[in-house]
């Protein structure tokens, strides 16, 4: 019997007593390998004439033998020669296994076994006994290698009428193994990961006739003009478990330097987690047909986390491990060229299938808009074409530059925020401005105004909510006007804000019929107030409000009468009047029966 190299007997150890769940990827490695050792005699076949093999005679079959608890695999690749069994089979070699060496971590090295595998020795995850019987082409004896763990393995002759290997898993004892044992399983298994193996994978049937398993050629790696929108679709819906046809995909296939292929779909719903922490993004990454990672979240942008799809490259390697992958150059500028194809393509359908944009902003516009407030505005210049909002003039969603291009004499963004859009058109603010033909976009999600307010402008025009900020559209003498009403009207204005422990109370002409509105002055909205108070832990937040009074309704008049004669009812009527106000504003008020026998008291009188 002789040793396994210090490393390897570290793996092996870690792979007998895995704790890891899952493990089924032994089989996604061991015909990984026998897909390998096919192509380097293909390769060899290619080059030298004088070889006579012929691709359609190229298979990997799996066994099970449920008598004596055996899974074979068997190819008819290139074999291993005595000499290669023992160095292939006796050390950790190569790839992702050297970053294996630098791990102390148990629990990281577990990670990189979850993750990328870590080849043949995963076997003994499930196995018992390895036994690998192979011989090499070109080569009339053939060798096996056997092992039963961390002791060691042995050597020696054996039989094989044909080149190629035979790796033989006798499935350790217990429940928990007998999956490994079971057709239906191993056939599962062999879907999931290896579905694209370039070669035959061929099990028997019920009628012990050899069938192929796997799909062979994947859809991304097939020319365009040859896949059907059905198949497209098909495709995603089997791979993704979506049964509603997604809006769009992006099929790429990338030649030169950068070789890879990739199926992005965009879905036309956000699935039931998608707003939650549970939901994980990322592309199926594939390394030529053979799956090394169920979600590659390096490959797409949290702001665009909503896609589906694969990406398929030779360039990178099967055992690449999670460090190694997020500087792994390919992977990086693989994921940049995704990331400016969705952008083009929502853009696109944006332009031509306005109908399906709506559909894709319903569902994840939310999440374009959290892409911009939660880079405090870095990804602003990638993602503010995409924004679309509700205008009021047009009565539909519009992005900002076609806002701008619809009020091309305005100098600023007009916005208003509440509940719903049947609300906003009633708003005091936005009434009034909507009877001078201005338009404003009627904000109805929490995260629009941070947005704006994150964004500052877009192309020069600044945004100005029509509720909070100074909106300058009166004419001069209307200004003068106004101003010697408040001034004149000081004392009395001074009273109600007293009364009412609110920031200011003054006249205004911006409205039409409504007698009173709130505003604010400073940095936070009513809307800000609302949506900071909902999140829970955080201090109360309160917006500096403003009563704003309408100067042109008779309320006006009544208040100055009430000054000079009767003050007591003045005080009542500015608590009726800011109650008013914060209700149309969407707020609650914090004294209802007071409020509600004052009215009543006003109508008895009446
Ligand atoms: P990796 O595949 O990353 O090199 P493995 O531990 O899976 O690492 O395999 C070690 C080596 O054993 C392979 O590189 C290959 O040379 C050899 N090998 C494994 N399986 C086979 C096989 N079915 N046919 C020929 N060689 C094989």
């Amino acid at each position: 019997m002789k040793e396994f190299k210090a490393e390897s007997k570290k793996l092996m150890n870690l792979m007998i007593n895995s704790i890891y769940t899952n493990k089924e990827i032994f089989l996604r490695e061991i015909i990984s390998n026998a897909s390998d050792a096919i192509d380097k005699l293909h390769y060899k076949s290619l080059t030298d004439k004088k070889i006579k093999v012929k691709k359609k005679d190229f298979a990997i079959i799996v066994k099970i033998n449920k008598d004596e608890r055996s899974l074979t695999i068997s190819d008819n690749g290139i074999g291993m020669t005595k000499e290669e069994l023992e160095t292939n089979l006796g050390t950790i070699a190569k790839s992702g296994s050297s970053d294996f060496k630098n791990e102390n971590e148990k629990k990281e090295n577990i990670d990189i076994i979850g993750e990328f595998g870590v080849g043949f020795y995963s076997a003994f995850m499930v196995a018992s006994k390895v036994e690998v019987i192979s011989k090499a082409f070109d080569s009339d004896e053939a060798y096996s290698w056997v092992s039963s763990g961390i002791e060691g393995y042995t050597v020696g002759k054996s039989n094989k009428d044909s080149y190629g290997t035979d790796i033989i898993l006798t499935i350790k004892d217990g429940e928990d193994y007998d999956c490994y044992l079971d057709d239906y399983e191993i056939k599962r298994i062999i879907k999931k990961y290896s579905d694209y193996i370039t070669y035959p994978i061929k099990m028997n049937d019920s009628d012990n006739k050899l069938t192929t398993i796997n799909s062979l050629v994947p859809i991304w790696s097939r020319n365009k003009k040859d896949i059907s929108a059905e198949e497209y679709n098909t495709f995603y819906s089997d791979k993704f478990f979506d049964y509603e046809k997604p809006l769009t995909y992006i099929h790429t296939k990338a030649e030169g330097t950068l070789e890879y292929n990739s199926l992005v779909y965009i879905p036309s719903h956000a699935s039931y987690d998608y707003y939650t922490k549970e939901y994980e993004k990322g592309l199926q990454l594939y390394s030529n047909g053979v799956l090394i990672m169920e979600k590659c979240s390096d490959l797409v942008p949290d702001y665009f986390s909503f896609v589906k799809g694969v990406v398929d490259s030779s360039l990178l390697s099967l055992n690449i491990s999670r460090e190694t992958l997020q500087q792994n150059k390919v992977l990086t500028a693989i994921a940049n060229n995704i990331e400016k194809h969705i952008k083009n393509e929502l853009i696109n359908m944006l332009n031509e299938k306005r109908a399906d944009y709506i559909k894709f902003w319903e569902a994840f516009g939310l999440q374009i808009k959290a892409g911009i407030y939660t880079s405090y505005g870095m990804n602003k210049d990638k993602l503010q074409d995409l924004l679309m909002f509700y205008s009021s003039k047009e009565d539909k969603l519009v992005t900002l530059k076609e806002y701008i291009d619809n009020n091309k004499e305005e100098k600023n963004i007009y916005y208003a925020c509440g509940e719903d859009i049947d609300k906003l058109k009633l708003l005091p603010q936005v009434e009034s401005l909507v009877a001078k033909d201005k338009d404003i976009l009627l904000c109805t999600n929490y995260l629009d105004e941070f947005v704006f307010k994150i964004m500052g402008k877009f192309e020069e025009k600044e945004f100005k909510n029509v509720c909070s900020d100074n909106i300058d559209i009166d004419t001069e003498s209307d200004k003068e006007e106004l101003n010697k009403l408040n001034t004149d009207s000081k004392d009395l204005l001074e009273l109600m804000k007293q009364e009412l422990n609110i920031s200011d109370v003054k006249f205004t002409s911006r409205l039409n019929n409504h007698p009173v509105c709130l505003s604010t002055i400073g940095e936070i909205s009513v809307e800000m107030e609302k949506a900071l108070n909902a999140i829970p832990s955080q201090e109360e937040i309160n917006a500096q409000k403003v009563l704003e009074i309408n100067a042109h309704h008779p309320i006006a008049k009544k208040l100055q009468e009430l000054y000079k004669n009767d003050k007591e009812a003045l005080k009542q009527y500015s608590k009726v009047l800011y109650a008013q106000a914060r209700l149309i504003e969407g707020l609650s008020i914090d004294n209802p029966s007071e409020i509600s026998n004052i009215i009543c008291d006003i109508l008895v009188k009446k």
